[in-house]
């Protein structure tokens, strides 16, 4: 059984919302099978007043083993580098993270906000925000670049704003049982940041065809016009849908990139910024002359059926 402590800093709780609602396998299975077991979640645990407090003190003395240490929320270093604008009982929160992170066998940043920043970290920044262990795209955030927890892995980056359910539960329970997860670039595990968003989303045909929405609303793509960053965002939204029903593209929403360090990217998300008449983020590995020439062969060939946005042939 894993010990695991859940530590929120500069967090609206999003992603533990994301962890109750984790159904296969669910955070209960992960408990009552043996797989987990919770020594504090500030939602989860039921504790006397400075119970929190008791458990930090015995992982920084060695006296209780921490196999892993989830970090959900921005690391907050204001004001002046102090990290007292997010403090438990007068210590700032990342010196308390710096501690159990140098005890943990792993650590894990749950959301955008602990892995890169997030929506606290984007300019103007006020709190001085970063992540676990990138400041945004930069590698190095609260800890240097070079930082390995005792198993000697880096921070495991399971980015999302959310981060989905299932990534999170799944997750948890291989590094529980030591299984191996091959990390991308960004230390995001390959197994759950491997395919696009844009791969399984119902709009694929039109934006084959280049049949683009101006408006929310329609059965369109969103890419040209509505700021979908779906096929350059690397997440499961569309393989393994939310609610085991939906995702943000099925429901007309444009994909925001949240999986990205850059997220939220400068502007508005609903809107695609462009180059003429392409847009600046070409599908990610596409070059910008082969993708102009496609689109416009595209565009003829598209059939009317698809133009017209009808359901069946
Ligand atoms: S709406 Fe977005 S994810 Fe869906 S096909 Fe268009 S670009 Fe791809």
């Amino acid at each position: 059984m894993a010990t695991l402590i859940w530590l929120q800093t500069g967090a609206c709780s999003g992603d533990t919302l994301s962890l109750l609602n984790a159904d296969s396998p669910s955070i209960e299975r992960l408990t009552a099978d043996g797989t987990l077991d919770i020594l504090w979640h500030p939602s989860l645990t039921a504790g006397p007043p400075g119970h929190l407090g008791t458990l930090i003190a015995a992982v920084e003395a060695g006296a209780q083993p921490l196999d892993l240490l989830c970090v959900e929320g921005s690391l907050i270093t204001g004001p002046y580098g102090s990290g007292m604008f997010d403090s438990y009982r007068g210590r700032p929160k990342i010196r308390i993270v710096e501690a159990l992170a140098a005890r943990a066998r792993v650590v894990v940043a749950i959301g955008t906000c602990a892995a890169f920043g997030g929506i606290p970290a984007a300019p103007p920044n006020p709190t001085d925000c970063t992540g676990l262990q990138f400041d945004r795209e930069s590698p190095g955030g609260l800890l240097s670049p070079e930082w390995r927890s005792t198993a000697g892995l880096p921070v495991i980056n399971l980015a999302g704003c959310p981060t989905h359910p299932t990534t999170i539960t799944r997750a948890l329970a291989m590094l529980a049982r030591d299984q191996p997860l091959e990390l991308d670039f960004l230390n995001r595990p390959r197994l759950f940041f491997g395919a696009m968003v844009h791969q399984g989303c119902t709009r694929n045909e039109y934006h084959e065809y280049d049949v683009e929405e101006t408006q929310p609303g329609g059965r369109g793509c969103m890419y040209f016009n509505l700021g979908c960053q779906g096929p350059s965002t690397l997440a499961t939204c569309n393989s393994e849908l939310w609610n085991r029903r939906s995702s943000k593209t099925r429901a007309g929403v444009p994909c925001f990139g949240c999986t990205a360090p850059g997220f939220p990217r400068e502007g508005d998300l609903f809107r695609t910024e462009k180059i003429g008449a392409v847009p600046v983020t070409l599908p990610l590995g596409v070059s910008r002359a082969h993708y102009v020439a496609y689109k416009n062969l595209a565009q003829a060939a598209a059939p009317l059926r698809v133009k017209n946005r009808e359901m069946e042939p």
